[in-house]
């Protein structure tokens, strides 16, 4: 479901909802001659599931006034109401934060102008008050320079406040950006890295690491379509959690613990030895054997849950794609020779 406006949308429906939707959207797509192109579908998908009433709101009216999908019309409400594309999200805090500099760089320079106009009105006195005398003279000079110097005191007043101002918008946008990289970065499920995520970190960690310093392990849930058939896709969702925090549990804390797609899970292990990386898989894959889920409501208990898992070490030479792939290659032999074990490359 498509949570509001947010800055990536978010779809955690289990795929029966899914299909039910996707048997809805059709004969509406077909209905009001609407091409089934993906904007239109996320927008009909929106409409059906009924989570987004601003957007059901704004498809109603177009319908009433006998309005055309056209492509200009399907952006401007996939814009709106479903994703306000995170481009445009961090350009309008950037410009934000443009305005929160640009306002506390002419405070700074307001102060700084009248501080050398005080400066100069000083300089200017002193001079006269070298070739004066007269006490009713001088009297006047210092009551102006009292004046100007409460002013300047104002004015250095005006420019903290300001200041104070600027700061604490900087710390709120500061926050909405990292609640915008938070929301772009989680998977909506499990709360674990998301496969953008898990693509840009690895991509890092490659970067950044020598071969054999890191390793990266790759899990599939053992026939885990039979649980969505006998349990359905709750308890299957149910599932899929359970494993990620088991994940979460026995991976170190500078390792990152990502949903990989559907049922498949990985851990990126920076700075880990092979061994250490094959210790800890096989940590989770006999955790995972030993628990026994139960269902909530009636106490009925899941069977014996297991997981095969692949792991790869670094290589000189390595991208993504090829760490990935040697990883997944592990995994598939765990499944080829039997599942619940885990292999390494
Ligand atoms: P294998 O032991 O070979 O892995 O068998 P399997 O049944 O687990 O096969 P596979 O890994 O191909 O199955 C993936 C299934 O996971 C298919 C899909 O319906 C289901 N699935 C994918 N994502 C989700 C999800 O988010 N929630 C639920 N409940 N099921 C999901
Ligand atoms: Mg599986
Ligand atoms: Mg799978």
């Amino acid at each position: 479901m498509s949570k509001g406006t947010t800055y990536i949308p978010i779809y955690d429906f289990s795929p029966s909802v899914n299909a039910g939707h996707l048997k809805q959207i059709l004969p509406l797509l077909m209905r009001h001659n609407v091409a089934a192109n993906p904007i239109n579908y996320a927008i009909w998908y929106d409409y059906v599931a009924g989570g987004n009433p601003s957007l059901n709101k704004a498809v109603d009216s177009l319908l009433a006034e006998n309005k055309a999908f056209d492509y200009d019309n399907s952006v401007e409400l996939y814009k709106s109401h479903i994703c306000n594309a995170s481009l445009e999200s961090f350009e309008q805090i950037n410009r934000q934060l443009h305005k929160v500099i640009e306002q506390a760089t002419s405070a700074i320079n307001e102060t700084y102008n009248k501080a050398e106009e005080t400066n100069d009105s000083f300089q200017k006195k002193s001079v006269i008050l070298e070739n004066f005398s007269a006490s009713d003279g001088l009297k006047t000079i210092l009551e102006e320079i009292i004046q100007e110097t409460k002013a300047l005191a104002m004015t250095s007043q005006a420019m903290q406040t300001k200041l104070t101002e600027a700061n604490q918008e900087m710390e709120q946008l500061r926050t909405e950006l990292a609640q915008a990289r938070q929301i772009a970065t989680t998977d909506g499920l499990t709360g674990l890295l998301n496969r953008r995520a898990f693509d840009m970190t690895l991509a890092e960690i490659i970067e950044q690491s020598a071969p054999d310093t890191a390793c990266l392990s790759m899990l599939d849930i053992d026939h885990f379509k039979r649980i969505n058939d006998t349990y359905g896709h709750t308890i299957g969702d149910n599932v899929i959690k359970y494993v990620a925090n088991l994940m979460k549990k026995h991976a170190e804390e500078h390792h990152h613990v990502a949903r990989y797609g559907g049922e498949e899970l990985a851990i990126i292990m920076p700075n880990t030895s092979h061994e250490k990386a094959v210790e800890i898989s096989e940590n989770i894959r006999t955790a995972m054997a030993a628990s026994r889920l139960q269902r909530k409501n009636d106490n009925q208990s899941l069977g014996k849950i297991t997981l095969s898992i692949g792991v790869a070490r670094l290589q000189s030479g390595d991208n993504p794609e090829s760490f990935i792939v040697r990883a997944d290659n592990a995994l598939y032999k765990a499944k080829q020779s039997g599942r619940n074990r885990v292999i390494h490359s």
